[in-house]
């Protein structure tokens, strides 16, 4: 068995959910495409919310275009590999 992928990884987000409206513009915003919408679940006011998969690069491109500044962004000192890869 080969060993699973891993994506490097330079940055994270801090997710306020019960602050999203479920617009999806940080979705199309994120240059490596590592944020996407929950399919079912929903935040307290009833709307899908974005989740982070591995490879984001801190960029803050999603927490800049935000209308609801729902994200913090964090980068990572030393990139990261983490368990992911192309689905
Ligand atoms: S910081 Fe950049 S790479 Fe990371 S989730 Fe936001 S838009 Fe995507
Ligand atoms: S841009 Fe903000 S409000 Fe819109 S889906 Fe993304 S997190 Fe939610």
């Amino acid at each position: 068995m080969s060993p699973a992928p891993t994506v490097r990884t330079r940055g994270t987000l801090v997710i306020d959910i019960d602050a999203c409206k479920g617009c999806d513009l940080c979705v199309d915003s994120c240059p490596p495409g590592v944020l996407v919408m929950t399919e079912h679940e929903t935040n307290a006011r009833g709307y899908r919310y974005p989740r982070l998969l591995a490879g984001c690069t801190g960029c803050q491109a999603c927490s800049q275009i935000c209308p609801d500044f729902v994200f913090q962004v964090y980068k990572y000192e030393t990139p990261l590999e983490l368990p992911g890869g192309p689905s």
